[in-house]
């Protein structure tokens, strides 16, 4: 184990100007850009641990300064992965950071390398410090595609990794203390019917017509839920109901056997999508598969949860929240509409808040940049945190 020592680092610009370089598009490998960090710190005398996915082509990163035999301390949190470019008009190669004015352009430098950048800028500062507890530095790969890679890594806290006590994910809020947001639950459901001739539409089961049945009730179930669960902190302030796909048929002289649909549910605390998929799946069972079955017995409606991304609200009083609003100098928190892997810390048990720079507007649009002022102030975050640790 390398023995820590204080270095030199790099500032956060050159660092988000090298991690702009690696294109971690969701859907390509990370290791590149992991190695890079890990190699970053390890010139440090920060040893990190790489945890990689079984896909062979991404990895999460984990490292800690300071006491690695606790448990708690608190933990900086961002993914390595962006979204991708494709089809988006850039002015400059969104691959390499271009400096204008007082922003800093590439893909990632709000969402969210910049705040990658000021974590590994502050490794300095932190060994500075003489920590009385752990800083953790936490890298997460597939956060784009539905805050998934995290998932493995934060299972390893507790054994084979230490659990931070609180987790600041770092997405961008402008620097504001972010407590909240919805979750959200993706379903498929799929409906088998019975084909038959066009001619001879009592002879099969109709599955288009049975789908549109299904999302009529939809409706009705998002009415329902709506009145109960109210949750006035969030925009719109109750849970919602979206079917985003569709698929069926084969002909127009077949009656169509097979219809599948998406939908999802942005979910507010205390509300479990699994309500809304039990509640349609009764619906089914009276007053749809009984007629179904009678024409023909495989006759069947299912549902699949594709996803899951549970609520995160960590409350004013919370010790990532009031840490936050102290360390920021800020007195106001705020909910935001976009999903962050905060609910996953939450989840595990860890305090979590977001708290990162640059504009959440700029995330996955051509042109994205950041303010240089915005990793400034993180910069100044970050170094009351190691203040607090030290403390
Ligand atoms: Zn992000």
């Amino acid at each position: 184990m390398p023995v820590a020592r204080t270095g030199e680092g790099l500032s956060a610009k050159a660092i988000l100007a090298k991690l702009i370089n690696f294109d971690t598009t969701s859907d390509k490998t990370n290791i590149p850009m992991a190695c890079w960090i890990r190699d970053y710190l390890a010139g440090l005398g920060i040893e990190s641990r790489m945890l990689p996915a079984e896909n062979g082509i991404h990895t999460n990163l984990f490292a800690t300064i300071g006491t690695t035999h606790t448990r708690g301390g608190i933990g900086l949190s961002g993914h390595m992965d962006v979204v991708p470019v494709t089809g988006q008009p850039w002015h400059t190669d969104p691959f390499t950071m271009v400096e204008i004015g007082s922003r800093l352009y590439g893909r990632g430098t709000a969402d969210m390398k910049g705040f990658l950048a000021c974590m590994l800028a502050s490794v300095p500062y932190f060994q500075a410090r003489s920590l009385r507890q752990p800083i953790h530095l936490i890298f997460s790969y597939d956060e784009e595609v539905g805050c998934t890679g995290v998932v493995p890594m934060i299972a390893e806290f507790g054994s084979s990794l230490p659990k931070p006590e609180i987790v600041i994910v770092g997405e961008p809020s402008m620097m504001t203390v972010v407590d909240g947001h919805k979750g959200g639950a993706r379903f498929r459901t799929n409906v088998v019917g019975k084909d038959a001739h066009s001619s001879r539409p009592e002879l099969g089961v109709g599955s288009i017509f049975v789908a549109a049945d299904l999302i009529g009730e939809l409706k009705h179930i998002e009415a329902g839920i709506q009145k109960a669960y109210p949750a006035p902190r969030f925009a719109p302030p109750f849970p919602t109901i979206t079917v985003s796909f569709i698929e069926g048929g084969i002909a127009h002289n077949i009656i169509p056997p097979r219809c599948s649909f998406q939908w999802g549910v942005r979910l507010t605390p205390g509300f479990d999508a699994a309500e809304a998929a039990d509640a349609l799946q009764a619906y089914a069972e009276r007053e749809l598969l009984p007629k179904m079955r009678a024409v023909h017995p495989d006759c069947a409606v299912t549902t699949e949860l594709l996803g899951l991304l549970p609520a995160f609200l960590s409350g004013e009083g919370s010790p990532a929240t009031s840490l936050a609003l102290k360390l920021a100098g800020q007195n106001a928190i705020h909910t935001v509409a976009y999903g962050t892997e905060a609910s996953h810390f939450q989840a595990a048990g860890c305090s979590a808040v977001v708290c990162g720079p640059g504009d959440i507007a700029q995330a996955h649009q051509p042109n994205e940049f950041i303010e240089a002022a915005e990793l400034d102030n993180c910069m100044a975050f970050l170094s009351r945190v190691g203040d607090w640790a030290a403390m």
